[in-house]
């Protein structure tokens, strides 16, 4: 009788813990891996910082929106 108890007693263990583990990596999913570590670049116009991936390249300078870059080669 003690081991089918403990037997039960691990099945329910194992059904809360499957229960918890998408919420347990839910928490983590703000951080997107792929955006540690990228390059940041500075927009000559407005000075921001931005991820390299986002930015917008005009003449070897890179800006946060096209409006940005037409206002700084404009200028
Ligand atoms: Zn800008």
């Amino acid at each position: 009788m003690t081991l089918l108890r403990l037997v039960f007693l691990f099945i329910v263990i194992y059904i809360v813990y499957s229960a918890l583990k998408p919420l347990l990596r839910g928490g983590k999913q703000p951080i997107d891996p792929a955006r540690l570590g990228e390059q940041m670049v500075l927009d000559p116009q407005c000075q921001t910082y931005l991820p390299k991936s986002e930015a917008v390249a005009r003449q070897g300078k890179f800006f946060c929106s096209e409006e940005c870059a037409q206002r700084y080669l404009a200028g």
